[in-house]
C-alpha cells in the first residue's frame, strides 16, 4: 500500500464506488447500525444506535429475564417434529447460527411453527433462579403469520455434546457460511425431559422485535469444557443482560 499516493487512492476508492455502488450502500448501512456486546455499540445503547432499534430501549416485554417465581401451568406438551437438515454453519459476527431446511416444526398450545434456525449465546441469556450457567441454545421458529416462538435449552459444564463438536469443527470465518456434505438432526440437542417454563418477550438482539412466544427447558444439556472455551474463542460475551420482568407471568409446565 505504500505505493499509494492520496490522489490514486481516493481514484480507486472512486472507481470501485462507480463499479459496486449498491456494495457501497449496504457497507454504509451496516457500518450505521453496527452493535455489539462491548464497547460504544454494548446493550445499554442498543435502543439508540437507530430508530428501528427503540424497542431494545423502550419495550416493557424485553428478553432475556431472570425465571423465578414461576406459576404452575399446564403439562408440558411441545411436540417436537425435528428431521434432519444439511448442515449449513454461519459465523454471523454475532454468534454461530445453523440455518435448518424447511420441513421441521413444534407445535406449542395447537399452534405449529416452523423451525428456521438455532445459535448459541455465552454465558447464558436467561437465568434460572437468578443463575446463569455456560451457555444457551436458541432454537428460533415462525409460524405461518411470521409469529415467532423461541425453545431455550440451557447449556452447563459437562460431558461433551457431539453434535455440537460436528458443528464447531465447520465454523467459518467472519461473515462466512459453510455449508457441510453431513447431514444434522436438532433433536439431539433436546434434554429427555420436557417439563419448560413459558413467558411472552422479544429478540435478545436488536430490533428486540416483541410478542416472541419463549419456552425454555428446565433440564440443561451438557457442554464440554473444551467446547465453551472453543466458543469463547470467536465470541467471548454474546448474552444480552437480564431485562426487567415487568409483572410477566412465568409459567412452568411439566
Ligand atoms: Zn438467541
Amino acid at each position: 500500500m505504500k505505493k499509494f499516493n492520496k490522489t490514486s487512492l481516493l481514484a480507486l476508492v472512486l472507481t470501485l464506488g462507480t463499479l459496486f455502488p449498491l456494495s457501497t450502500n449496504v457497507f454504509a448501512e451496516e457500518s450505521h447500525s453496527h452493535w455489539g456486546y462491548g464497547g460504544a455499540a454494548n446493550p445499554t445503547q442498543w435502543g439508540q444506535i437507530k430508530k428501528e432499534f427503540a424497542l431494545c430501549e423502550s419495550g416493557r416485554d424485553q428478553s432475556p429475564i431472570d425465571l423465578k417465581n414461576a406459576v404452575e401451568s399446564t403439562p408440558a406438551k411441545i411436540d417436537f417434529d425435528y428431521k434432519s437438515s444439511p448442515l449449513v454453519v454461519v459465523n454471523n459476527g454475532h454468534t454461530i447460527q445453523v440455518n435448518y431446511a424447511p420441513g421441521s416444526s413444534v407445535t406449542i398450545n395447537g399452534e405449529k411453527y416452523s423451525l428456521v434456525q438455532f445459535h448459541f449465546h455465552t454465558p447464558s441469556e436467561h437465568e434460572v433462579n437468578s443463575k446463569a450457567l455456560a451457555m444457551e441454545l436458541h432454537l428460533v421458529h415462525r409460524n405461518e403469520a411470521g409469529k415467532l416462538a423461541v425453545v431455550g435449552v440451557m447449556l452447563t459444564k459437562g460431558a461433551a455434546n457431539p453434535l455440537i463438536d460436528t458443528i464447531w469443527k465447520n465454523i467459518p470465518s467472519a461473515g462466512k457460511t459453510d455449508t457441510v456434505s453431513s447431514n444434522i438432526n436438532a433433536t439431539d440437542l433436546l434434554p429427555k425431559g420436557k417439563s419448560y417454563y413459558s413467558y411472552d418477550g422479544s429478540l435478545t438482539t436488536p430490533p428486540c422485535s416483541e410478542g416472541v412466544k419463549w419456552n425454555v427447558f428446565v433440564e440443561p444439556m451438557t457442554v464440554s469444557e473444551e467446547q465453551i472455551e472453543a466458543f469463547e474463542k470467536l465470541y467471548q460475551v454474546d448474552a444480552r443482560p437480564i431485562q426487567p420482568s415487568n409483572g410477566r407471568v412465568i409459567q412452568l409446565h411439566r
